[in-house]
């Protein structure tokens, strides 16, 4: 059982997909960090971000872990390195690149599965991509100004609409709600009431199930 929660930057996946996890017992995948540690590895190499080659080789060589929020890089916890702003600045390049893509799901795919195969997985691509048989699909989005505002002591606005921008038009898993996907606009809604939304769909699917 999958719950993928996608959005944009400031929609509140994180806050959401922690709650719920914590509300559902279940453990919860960060599919950005995965893609931020990425980014250090490729950073640390001295890749160009946007040099395909270059990143596949620094992310092929990186031993990336993740567990509970926190990231290791060749066992070196990178945590705060991967919200840095000279990280939040190249991952969009970084992740943009199908093969790069192609082994971090690799890698969140097979987290999910030593994790017992149930997982909250927020991201970008989990319900069209990474996950497309998830149980529940949630798409959280919010009014820009709500999300930069929500993000603001993390990234400049300008720097956020442009990530989010790029991340939505790329070719590879660009972000966008999966077809059967529950769209839902968290600008005017608490994180309670969201959470409340989505745990109510992960009951409804398992009364169905059981049914079945
Ligand atoms: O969620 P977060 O802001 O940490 O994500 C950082 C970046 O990682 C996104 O802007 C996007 O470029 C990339 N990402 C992705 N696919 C995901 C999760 C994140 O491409 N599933």
């Amino acid at each position: 059982m999958v719950i993928a929660i996608d959005g944009p930057g400031g929609a509140g996946k994180s806050t959401v997909a922690a709650r719920c996890a914590q509300l559902l017992a279940l453990p919860h995948l960060d599919t950005g960090a995965t893609y931020r540690a990425a980014t250090v590895a490729a950073l640390r190499c001295g890749a160009d971000p946007g040099h395909p080659e270059a990143v596949l080789a620094a992310v092929m060589g990186a031993a990336i872990r993740y567990e509970s929020g926190q990231v290791w890089l060749d066992g070196e916890d990178v945590t705060d390195a991967t919200r840095s702003a000279e990280v939040a600045a190249a991952v969009s390049a970084v992740s943009a690149h199908p093969q790069v893509r192609r082994v971090i799901v690799d890698l969140q795919r097979a987290w999910v599965g030593a994790h017992g195969g149930a997982a909250v997985v927020e991201g970008r691509d989990i319900g069209t991509v990474v996950f497309p048989q998830a149980s529940v699909k949630v798409f959280l989005t919010a009014r820009p100004e709500i999300r930069a505002a929500r993000r603001a002591a993390e990234e400049d606005p300008a720097a956020l609409e442009r990530r989010d921008r790029f991340d939505a038009s790329r070719e590879t898993s660009p972000l966008r709600p999966a077809a059967d996907a529950l769209v839902i606009d968290t600008s005017d809604l608490s994180v309670e009431e969201v959470v409340a939304t989505v745990v109510g769909l992960v009951l409804e699917d398992g009364r169905q199930t059981s049914c079945d």
